[in-house]
């Protein structure tokens, strides 16, 4: 007891101070240096990747997304969005330029834990499922014209290497799905067959990544957005690019656009981690994969930070000398947790702790909630001021390949994804960063924006655009 005593102070404001929150503030720290290499390796790795396929950590994918909506799409469309947590469907009318958005509907589901972990055939037969219910209930508000099918903009929020605007093949799954059968085949092909066992008679005619359609369906409303970044379960980012500038296309040189989906989840260079970090991975089911994700995205804060009190409860006594069995259970502390500890303004921290209790079974004194507390904000820190450092990455290679067409203009970055759409302390983290790198002359021109469910309205219009019967 006098050994741990010997080790521990107790800062002004409260909070235990340990030699691990010491040592975790010391590896998480993110000052401008480490931002800028960030950035800088960003762009770096972007360019490696768009020279050849495997070139580099990032994948740097074509989208196949040509052009971005112009206001002029019309008519009946579906879209049908499976991302990390929740399988969406929505029917969208659309009116042409005067009109635009005539009538929307969704319905949402959650994605049930099993299937997670099943076949291929029982995840896609679900998804069919539910689009078949939800085709059924189409009202007289919305029209299709004759001698069409339904048409569906199907956003898969997951790698693939599209091979056509329509069709593409699943290079891994990511964000804990590990369903069997999938990777190396179209995930359109897998929806058509799941279809056809339904009875149901609609066809996909554009696949897209959920970055890809954020961005299409913020274009729709904003001629400036050039870049979307998804932070939820997972993370990702898609950006405007010149084909000119893509030797990968060998051949497509002419002038021209298209959107690159960067697959920024793979990440990995010059990462400020900590042990926490690399034992969460090893214990993952992806070791060695995704680990800019598995730093910033809302599927990992939770979890690193129940690492991190694991440790301070063994060896620090954070709970006075008591370790809460459930403190072992992985995953058991979820990201929105942490937010709800942190956003605990009580003087005595009673959310910190009836959270702590109802998840861990734990008494808590005000000294170890505030500790808790700021193990959360470390981790949340550096999550969202790298998340902002990549967005850098990215403008500054759109910047240097464009002269002043990025930072010399309003240019702006459309966010989506629970995490950024649900945690203050994160958005301005992310925001802090940004404005740090460019510095405030050139950050007033670059804003980031909350683009809500932008993704599905853009993947119904994707799939208006690249109609069939266009
Ligand atoms: C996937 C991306 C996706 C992102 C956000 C990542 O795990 O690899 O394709 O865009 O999550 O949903
Ligand atoms: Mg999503």
């Amino acid at each position: 007891r006098r050994i741990l005593q010997s080790r521990m102070a107790v800062r002004s404001t409260g909070t235990i101070v340990t030699p691990i929150l010491i040592d975790l503030q010391k590896s998480c720290a993110t000052p401008l240096p480490v931002l800028r290499h960030v950035a800088d390796a960003m762009t770096d790795d972007m360019r490696a990747g768009l020279v050849c396929d495997g070139g580099s950590d990032l994948k740097m994918i074509l989208s196949y997304v040509n052009s971005l909506p112009t206001g002029n799409e019309n008519g009946l469309v579906y879209a049908l969005d499976l991302g990390g947590t929740n399988f969406r469907v929505i029917r969208v009318q659309l009116g042409g330029k005067d009109e635009r958005v005539v009538d929307t509907e969704f319905d949402q589901v959650a994605i049930p834990q099993e299937l997670m972990y099943r076949t291929s055939e029982e995840l896609f037969d679900f998804i069919a499922s539910g689009l078949a219910k939800f085709a059924e209930k189409e009202s007289g508000k919305f029209s299709l014209s004759p001698g069409r099918k339904r048409e569906i903009g199907f956003t898969f929020s997951f790698p693939v290497k599209q091979t056509s605007i329509d069709s593409g093949i699943l290079i891994k799954w990511t964000k804990g799905f590990a369903v069997s059968g999938t990777p190396g085949n179209c995930v359109v092909a897998c929806l058509n067959e799941a279809m056809e066992r339904q009875g149901l008679d609609m066809r996909v005619s554009a696949l897209v990544n959920d970055t890809v359609a954020t961005l299409a369906g913020a274009r729709y409303w904003d001629d400036d957005v050039m870049v979307a970044v998804i932070l939820g379960t997972g993370t990702n980012a898609c950006y405007v690019e010149r084909t000119d500038v893509i030797p990968k296309m060998h051949g497509h040189t002419s002038s021209g656009n298209t959107i690159i989906n960067t697959e920024w989840g793979a990440f990995s260079n010059g990462l400020p981690l900590t042990e926490f970090d690399r034992d969460m991975d090893a214990a993952s089911i992806n070791p060695g994969e995704q680990i800019f994700e598995k730093t910033i995205s809302g599927m990992y804060l939770g979890e690193i930070v129940r690492r991190v009190l694991l440790k301070m409860a063994e060896v620090d006594a954070l709970f006075g000398g008591f370790v809460p069995e459930k403190l072992s259970t992985p995953f058991a502390l979820m990201t929105p947790d942490v937010c709800s500890m942190q956003q605990d303004i009580t003087s005595d921290l009673g959310v910190v702790g009836s959270i702590l209790n109802n998840i861990f079974e734990v008494k808590s004194s005000i000294r170890a909630r505030k500790t808790v507390v700021e193990v959360c904000d470390t981790i949340v820190k550096r999550g969202g001021r790298l998340a902002g450092a990549g967005i850098v990455g990215i403008l500054q290679k759109m910047e240097q390949d464009s002269e002043g067409l990025i930072f010399g203009k309003r240019t702006v970055v459309a966010m989506d994804g629970g995490l950024y759409e649900h945690y203050p302390q994160y958005r301005k983290y992310l925001q802090d960063a940004v404005t740090e790198l460019l510095g405030s002359d050139i950050s007033k021109n670059v804003i980031i924006d909350h683009s809500k469910d932008g993704s599905g309205i853009g993947a119904a219009l994707l799939a208006a655009s690249n109609s069939k019967y266009a």
